[in-house]
């Protein structure tokens, strides 16, 4: 604590008790730290104790320790903010040299190196750990002790993160019954996140996973949650775009096309883009959009994957920045579960031109309607994670949606969401199937 408090960066430390008999608090208190008294109702657990924590904490960039490092120096705290500070990583996670974690080196690598083979981390289950806020508060905590490495796979997809070498930490050696339930619960975590982030891929693996749930004794909880696939409209279930059928039946495909130049000019946003062609539907009645979108095709594969995808127990929901009208229509084709899209107002019957205000958005972005806060509401309704859906799509939007999905999936895409998607998918939506059992 003493270490900790000779730090210039740090403005509070923060000492959670969860209900401790060793006169924690009190010493704590006495070394000058805020201490936070966990309620005795909560479940017991690092990650229940982490996250009353990052509730209380007041600063901007968060640093957790382990709190039994025997020989704790200032430069730690330096060494794991400055990353963050500089905008060098948004993650940074402490390593050290010591003797072979058990659990690190038997459980959790050799499955790390398995289905998460991208995450290359010399000590993944490391507490010491640092992030701004914002971060952490995106992120569901494990209660147990597979919150480390929870925290770690469900970093959103373009979070920067950065090992940093501590040198040399001596810590408490744990005992053989705490080595157990540390294995069983770290284990348990990264084949939920495979799981969850369609990592096992087939139906054999499928088995090994009930084998192995059995062999550990744990039931995750995220399995008996049904998982949300979330499309994109236009280009991925339609093979065409719903504007460009309205403008070709409707008459104003010249002003279209002039409109999308201005926007990727940069002269007007994505947003403007949608309310000025918005006008062009003015007068029009909803069974005039209907029709016009009815005639649209479907993209190859599209109904048979969304038909598997349910028999296989997943919702299928729709996020659009086209018309929830065109949604609508679309959805009771592919019998899709849910579907949000831009609404249009209605007066009299008729189209007044204009986009009701009420669509998702986000201070980071300019569309008409922010995906990554739709897959948020999509996953909300169905009471699941963000991290629990999977999002398909071709556009920007999409990709940045892929924040906070757990699997972006491009399909038919340009370059830059391709690049963040983690599979990639071409002509057929019958691919699909392969990734998600
Ligand atoms: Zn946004």
């Amino acid at each position: 604590m003493r270490e900790v408090k000779k730090s210039k960066l740090v403005d509070e430390v923060l000492v959670v008790d969860a209900c401790s008999r060793d006169r924690t608090a009190e010493v704590a208190l006495r070394a000058g730290a805020r201490v936070v008294k966990q309620d005795k109702h909560l479940p017991s657990g690092k990650g229940t104790t982490m996250q009353v924590g990052i509730e209380n904490a007041r600063g901007d960039v968060l640093v957790f320790f382990d709190a039994d490092i025997n020989n704790f120096k200032t430069e730690f705290v330096d060494r794991m903010v400055s990353p963050i500070l500089k905008g060098e990583a948004d993650f940074v996670k402490g390593s050290f040299t010591r003797t072979a974690g058990r659990v690190t080196e038997m459980v959790a690598k050799p499955l790390i190196t398995v289905f998460f083979p991208e995450v290359k981390m010399k000590q993944p289950l490391s507490g010491q750990i640092a992030g701004r806020r914002e971060l952490f508060e995106r992120i569901r905590l494990e209660r147990d002790w597979g919150v480390d490495v929870g925290i770690l796979l469900d970093l959103p997809t373009g979070v920067r993160i950065r090992e940093v070498d501590l040198g040399y930490i001596s810590h408490r050696m744990k005992r053989e019954g705490e080595l157990s339930d540390m294995s069983q619960e770290v284990a348990g975590t990264i084949m939920t996140r495979s799981v969850g982030q369609g990592r096992l891929f087939f139906g054999g693996m499928g088995n090994l996973f009930g084998r192995l749930k059995s062999w550990l004794s744990i039931t995750p909880p995220e399995t008996k949650k049904s998982r949300v696939v979330i499309f994109d409209m236009d280009g991925v279930l339609l093979k065409g775009r719903v504007i460009d059928a309205l403008a070709r039946e409707y008459g104003f495909a010249k002003e279209l096309r002039k409109a999308r130049e201005r926007c990727a000019g940069g002269e007007i946003s994505e947003r403007e883009l949608s309310e000025f062609l918005a006008r062009f539907l003015k007068g029009l009645r909803v069974d005039d959009i209907e029709k016009t979108v009815s005639k649209l095709s479907l993209n190859k594969g599209v109904k048979e994957t969304v038909k598997k995808l349910k028999q296989r127990g997943f919702k299928i929901a729709i996020l659009s920045d086209s018309y929830q009208i065109a949604c609508n229509v679309t959805g009771k084709r592919i019998k899709a579960d849910y579907s949000i899209g831009n609404i249009l107002e209605v007066k009299n019957g008729r189209l007044t031109g204009v986009i009701i205000k009420n669509q998702p958005n986000c201070s980071e972005c300019d569309f008409s309607l922010c995906k990554k806060v739709g897959v948020e509401r999509i996953a909300r309704k169905f009471g699941v994670s963000p991290r629990e859906c999977i999002i398909v799509g071709d556009g920007e939007n999409d990709a940045h949606a892929m924040d906070v999905a757990g699997l972006g999936v491009a399909f038919n895409a340009a370059s830059k969401v391709k690049e963040k998607a983690r599979i990639l998918i071409d002509k057929d939506m019958r691919d699909l199937l392969e990734y998600l059992s």
